[in-house]
């Protein structure tokens, strides 16, 4: 099958546009696509000057996503001196997994010039996810504790290199599932929370001066075509699966988001822009009122800022130490 712009030959049809694409036409649409994102949630605030520019950190795993946005980001704003980009990897103890994939975070920064930081649980909490998973003091998924302190420490850090902006790799694919999974957990602030954290305009998103600002420019982009992008790129992204990856919803979520895109190109998108408005709506009503932005205050213990006295990851790590 030929491209539909040119006489090469196709390496992709996307069912949900019925288009045929070539190898450079098809990595040129992705990057165009991220970029129009950028531009859409004003990602890059007007007012950044070379003398006064902005600092991005981005969550870089190693992993297809997050290696396609640095690579991404490289290739755009590489050069701009608006902005002073960091790439941060969070080890989280995992052995035969994590390793190998600060490895390729290794490579691309060095290959790309970038500033690169690495932060371990062993180090800031004195745990291993390998321990966590194996004691498991709270008889929860893995995944319930180290989604806890990964993002206490891109926050941790964020905050520490002064970022303005929080950069991570989710695509297509994961902000359906989750926006799946709200709509039916029936969670109408968790849902404003999303909009309030991570959609939309910077601009239009509710204050929360506590946090620094979200940004996911992939998030248009079907998780099969940032893996085919990293592929004909030939970046270096680590592709093996987590040992203790354990999301049972979220995978049952991700296979019938399969059968249903499968029947029905486009499900994903139409999911999200339909998901995107209700958000704001929501966040319109619950905006500020929502239950992790009322009565913010410092963590007893850590002094990050939570809602309760003692903040989660805090709470996570005393039943560690309790076993
Ligand atoms: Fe952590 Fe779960 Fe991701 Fe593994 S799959 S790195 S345990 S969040």
């Amino acid at each position: 099958m030929d491209c539909d712009t040119c006489d090469r030959e196709a390496v992709m049809q996307a069912a949900y546009s019925g288009r045929h694409l070539c190898e450079p036409h098809f990595c040129r649409s992705v990057e165009k696509r991220v970029r129009r994102r950028i531009r859409e949630d004003t990602l890059l605030d007007p007012d950044a000057t070379p003398d006064d520019p902005e600092t991005w950190v981005i969550g870089l795993s190693g992993g297809k996503d997050s290696v396609v946005l640095t690579h991404i980001l490289d290739e755009t704003f590489g050069k701009d001196p608006r902005v002073e980009v960091v790439a941060l990897t969070i080890h989280e103890g995992i052995e035969g997994y994590r390793d190998e994939s600060v490895d390729a975070c290794v490579e691309l920064t060095e290959e790309l010039g970038l500033r690169h930081e690495i932060a371990t649980y062993e180090e800031e909490f004195d745990v291993q996810m390998d321990d966590v998973a194996d004691e498991d003091p709270l008889d929860m998924a893995p995944c319930a504790y180290c989604g806890v302190f990964r993002r206490d420490l891109l926050e941790e850090y964020a905050d520490e290199y002064g970022a303005d902006k929080l950069l991570t790799g989710h695509n297509l694919d994961d902000e359906a599932q989750t926006a799946l999974m709200n709509i039916l957990e029936g969670d109408v602030k968790q849902i404003a929370k999303h909009f309030d954290a991570s959609i939309g305009d910077f601009e239009d998103r509710t204050e929360q001066e506590d946090f620094v600002p979200r940004a996911k420019p992939l998030r248009d982009i079907p998780e099969k075509e940032v893996a085919l992008y990293a592929q004909l790129r030939e970046l270096p992204a680590h592709i093996t699966e987590c040992p203790h990856a354990s999301e049972a919803y979220r995978g049952e979520i991700q296979e019938l988001l399969w059968d249903l895109e499968e029947n029905h190109p486009g499900t994903r998108h139409s999911i999200m822009s339909g998901y995107e408005e209700l958000a704001e709506l929501a966040a319109d009503r619950y905006g500020g009122e929502s239950d992790d932005t009322t009565n913010l205050s410092e963590c007893e213990q850590c002094g990050s800022t939570t809602s309760n006295d003692v903040c989660r990851k805090c709470r996570l790590l005393e039943s560690m130490q309790a076993v």
